[in-house]
């Protein structure tokens, strides 16, 4: 067994012995196979023969046996990377049940690292060296700006050359230069060692007894669930780097999930800060080259540190000691195509199997770990002033009943004033909606018809930006008509209701003599772009930034004293249980924006419904009140966190045949029945048709303690989705 890397405690398998192999492919069943020469312990990637093709797999445990041995083939090659750890196997496991997906599905999430199987060997990498090319043609701009974009990372010339869209000869003429540098390297180098007491920080004496809470936690090797509040600013971020550190010490792995790749680069810059070396950053946004890279130092240790986004938690740990969930409320957890899973939830789950800790950070949880927390499932800890002199901002509302606007008008009088005042005093505003484009819809004047997605059940969306109509759903752009395509009027087209990019139009024409700055996801096309942008804004290059969700995260903006946010009544509307929350969430989040240093700030919300019980609790800050009363809705309403819930998409081109099945599945539903479940619908799902698929929705209701899953999987057993047909399970949906 030349080579092969030895995990503890786990069995090998002597050449020639029945072996199981859980492969990528979507059989679900685990296939025998002959243990090759040389044996493989269990856990092993391995290539095998699955009919005339070669296909990844891992050696699951003993084969079933009961077949003609001489049909079972060999397993024809042991990869050079770490064997799967039990621990991940039972990971997979757990979350294919809970989630009701094949195991086969989960297996393809962690080993989503292309190049996985090719042997390792030196490679010619390219990456920035110094200077300017001796002519700057456009092409060579483009490969400067994909180098800077991407900080340290180097790429192979194939990668490089398709990142920035030229031919690998626009490469090699910037290498004659010197301006790209060539080099040889073995692939899959070890990451730079990062040290714990690097560059400590002076904690406060209240972020000093949370660190110290969180370190003890880490020190104990044990399973552990801490929700870290705080409002933003209070430093919850240098609070978890301690528990980083701890873990480090501990010689243990540590993880990191950021909810936006947006955010990683500021995280990265103090991870270096706080431990002198960059951790591994793993997202879309990394090179197939860095993922294998990462994936195998994961495996053999040579990375102790992961930020990333959601599927770093598939990574093949072999010591993972801690699991911080950054901002745990966010909604972009939850993964809603394919598999479909919370990372925050499975994040416990994979703690829990591995004996780590997690942290769940934020400054507005979820109620989910608000009624854990209470319920003493997890640990607490509040951070409850920001640092330094900076304070909550006050909330005020502004009743846009009283004020009379002229329709195409969004930005209040009094608003208008408050922004002025701080114009004048040199400070920053922002005025805040959380609505992409310019218009949400637009309309025919002459016969009254609205621009909608040809394919799904979605209006178009006016981005003058871009020039374009764009499906938020499915992100079919079009040009802008200048006729009707209905009533064929010429020029009759108007946008209705305001967009961010409508917003900045009218603060232009409001606010003449100042700098008025956009952000918003469209407007960037990379991200240097938009991190130089916010480095501008952050220094008092703009007077006001009208932004979407994008600017609610995370940024910091000292100058920034005043928040506007145009319709504090947008999240509300609809029948969503959890609109609630997200409002308020929302709300509290873009509030925060303001006063960030010494200058105290204040947020005003725009409401056409000031009284309605969540703007005044976001008036009143009175967050105890505001969890309380909406966990009692939701206990009324036996739903989650108080219930089990589930909820059936069943989709198809034609629009009858899912409402047919629906119909079928809710009669025969004896095996929920069995658990007590009640199943609601069918009813039109959420978004009615996606991508010319029609879509209708079951939701399944349990008690909390009732056996969901199973009742489920008989449930469905009963049912063959035709060909065109397809039925999709979302364990706790975010919509209900
Ligand atoms: P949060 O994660 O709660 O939003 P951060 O950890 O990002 O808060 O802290 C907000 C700002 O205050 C950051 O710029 C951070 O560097 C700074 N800060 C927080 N605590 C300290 C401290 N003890 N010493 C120095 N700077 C601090
Ligand atoms: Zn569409």
């Amino acid at each position: 067994m030349t080579g092969q890397v030895q995990p503890d405690q786990q069995e090998f398998f002597d050449p020639g012995t029945l072996v199981g192999v859980l492969t990528t492919q979507p059989l679900d069943r685990i296939l025998d196979y002959k243990a090759p020469e040389g044996g493989c312990w269990r856990g092993a990637f391995v290539e095998v023969p699955l009919g005339p093709r070669k296909v990844l797999g891992v050696v699951w445990g003993a084969g079933q046996g009961g077949y003609d041995a001489s049909k079972i083939r060999s397993i024809l090659r042991v990869l050079d990377v770490a064997p799967m750890r039990d621990e991940l196997k039972q990971f997979l496991q757990r979350s294919a049940d809970y989630t009701l997906t094949p195991l086969t599905a989960m297996l393809r999430l962690a080993t989503r690292a292309p190049g996985l199987s090719d042997p390792p060997s030196m490679q010619k990498i390219y990456r920035l060296g110094q200077g300017e090319p001796d002519r700057s043609t456009a092409a060579r701009t483009r490969v400067l700006d994909t180098l800077r974009d991407y900080g340290g990372l180097a790429f192979t010339l194939k990668e490089l050359a398709e990142m920035a869209g030229v031919s690998s000869s626009v490469v090699k003429g910037l290498v004659k230069q010197n301006v790209v540098l060539e080099e040889d390297r073995p692939r899959d180098l070890p990451f730079a060692r990062l040290d714990p007491d690097h560059a400590g920080k002076t904690l406060t004496e209240a972020q000093g007894e949370a660190a110290a809470k969180l370190r003890a936690g880490v020190a104990a090797q044990t399973y552990g669930t801490t929700l870290l509040r705080g409002v933003t600013g209070s430093g919850k971020t240098e609070v978890y780097l301690e528990a980083v550190a701890e873990c480090l010490a501990q010689g243990r792995q540590a993880l990191v999930l950021l909810p936006e790749i947006a955010l990683t680069a500021e995280f990265l810059t103090r991870v270096e800060e706080r431990f002198g070396a960059k951790p591994a950053e793993w997202h879309s946004g990394v090179t197939m080259t860095e993922r294998r890279r990462i994936w195998k130092m994961v495996g053999q240790g040579g990375a102790q540190m992961v930020i990333g986004a959601r599927s770093a938690l598939f990574l093949p740990y072999q010591n993972l000691g801690l699991i911080v969930v950054d901002e745990e409320h966010d909604t972009s957890y939850k993964q809603e195509e394919g598999v479909l899973y919370n990372a925050r939830d499975m994040a416990v789950l994979r703690a829990h199997l591995c004996g780590a800790q997690v942290v769940l950070a934020s400054a507005t949880p979820s109620l989910e770990t608000w009624v854990n927390a209470e319920a003493g499932k997890y640990e607490k800890i509040d951070l409850v002033s920001r640092y330094g002199p900076s304070v909550m901002p006050d909330m005020r509302a502004i009743d846009m009943r009283q004020e009379k606007l002229p329709s195409n008008r969004w930005i209040s009088d009094k608003l208008k004033h408050e922004v002025l005042a701080r114009v004048e005093k040199g400070e920053q505003s922002l005025l805040f909606i959380n609505r992409r484009g310019y218009a949400p819809v637009t309309i025919c004047r002459a016969c009254g018809h609205q621009i909608a997605c040809d394919v799904c059940d979605a209006r178009m969306v006016e981005h003058r930006f871009l020039k374009r109509l764009m499906c938020h759903q499915c992100g079919e752009t079009k040009p802008v008509p200048t006729e009707c395509p209905n009533c064929a009027a010429e020029d009759r087209l108007a946008p209705v209701g305001p967009g961010v990019e409508r917003l900045a139009e009218e603060a232009t024409a409001l606010f003449p003599d100042a700098r008025v700055v956009t952000l918003s996801s469209d407007m960037f096309g990379s991200a240097r772009a938009l991190k130089a942008q916010i480095a501008e804004i952050a220094e008092g290059g703009a007077d006001i930034i009208i932004g979407t969700q994008l600017v609610a995260k995370g940024h910091n903006f000292p100058l920034l004293t005043l928040v506007g946010v145009i319709d504090a009544d947008l999240g509300l509307q609809g029948s969503d249980l959890r609109a609630a929350e997200r409002t308020f969430q929302l709300m509290r989040q873009v509030a925060g924006r303001a006063g960030r240093s010494e200058r105290k700030g204040v947020a005003f919300m725009q409401s056409y419904q000031p009284e309605h019980p969540v703007i005044r609790a976001i008036l009143a800050g009175d967050e105890e009140g505001f969890w309380r009363a909406e966990a009692d809705a939701r206990r009324l309403a036996g739903v989650p966190p108080y219930g089990r819930m589930a909820g059936i998409v069943i989709s198809a081109p034609d629009p009858q045949q899912p409402f047919d099945m629906g119909s079928e599945m809710a009669r025969r539903n004896a095996p929920l029945r069995q658990i007590g479940a009640q199943v609601f619908g069918p009813a039109p799902a959420p978004i009615a048709r996606i991508r010319g698929r029609h879509r209708v929705r079951l939701l399944v209701k349990a008690e909390k303690g009732a056996p969901l899953q199973n009742a489920l999987a008989k449930w469905l057993q009963q049912f063959r989705p035709g060909n065109q047909l397809r039925i999709s399970v979302d364990i706790d949906p975010q919509s209900f």
